[in-house]
């Protein structure tokens, strides 16, 4: 994205841990605000993906995947798919696989830097007046200058019971989600907010009340910019 579309777009971005929520919240925040939505770890995800599925690992830290990754993603909020060359992948990457191969694709330093331009491309090329992009790095790194910045956490109580369906599955998602939290914030710090990034803990706030507390920081925030 050029300079000047980045002044003229709202960008909203919200980091946070696995199952704080964001996906869900940040999908209806852009619905409210009628703004483009993105999920960046579906990006990563899709790397992991394309690496299960043959692609030589090593390529990653040379940056040589850059031209066979043909990376497509959807910013309708209501239409979500994730597709790589002609292939739709917007339900393997949700894989018990992908999910326990992801982090170990985005601790590589070339990787990260392709997946912030990459970010950058997307928000660019999406026609709304504002996007809200979710993700783990974005209110510091990849877009520190964000009109509105918010890291939503919740207890790890909380988080794992969001995370399983089912009673049964609670112990193979506790052990998932913290090793992957553990393994993820050693290249990127989404469990404190950064300065200028307002915290919003949903340990005791049911999805309705997360998107209002949201709501309202968004709303304060894009006025702020507007008067600056
Ligand atoms: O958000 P989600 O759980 O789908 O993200 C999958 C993985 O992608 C994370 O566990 C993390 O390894 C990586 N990720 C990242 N930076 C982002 C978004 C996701 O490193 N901005």
């Amino acid at each position: 994205m050029e300079a000047g579309e980045l002044m003229s777009k709202q960008i909203v971005a919200i980091d946070g841990p696995a199952g704080s929520g964001k996906s869900s919240v940040s999908k209806q925040l852009a619905r409210d605000f009628d703004f483009g939505y993105l999920d960046t770890g579906a990006a990563y995800r899709a790397l992991a993906w394309l690496v299960l599925e043959g692609f030589d690992k090593a390529q990653l830290e040379t940056g040589d995947f850059e031209t066979s990754f043909d990376y497509q993603v959807s910013t309708d909020p209501d239409n979500f798919w994730v597709k790589v060359g002609n292939q739709d992948v917007t339900e393997a990457i949700r894989s018990s696989e992908v999910s326990e191969a992801v982090s170990s694709v985005a601790q590589v330093s070339a990787v990260r830097s392709f997946m912030k331009r990459k970010t950058h491309e997307i928000a660019g090329s999406c026609t709304k007046p504002g996007i809200v992009i979710e993700g783990r790095d974005i209110t510091t790194v990849v877009y520190p200058e964000a009109q509105s910045r918010i890291l939503l956490t919740a207890s790890e109580e909380v988080r794992l019971a969001r995370r399983s369906k089912e009673l049964s599955e609670v112990k193979n998602i506790h052990a998932q989600v913290t090793k992957r939290d553990a393994s993820d914030s050693k290249v990127v710090n989404f469990t404190e907010a950064a300065p200028g990034v307002t915290l919003v803990d949903s340990t005791n706030l049911d999805f309705a009340q997360t998107v209002a507390v949201m709501a309202d920081h968004v709303k304060t925030d894009l006025k702020a910019a507007q008067n600056d």
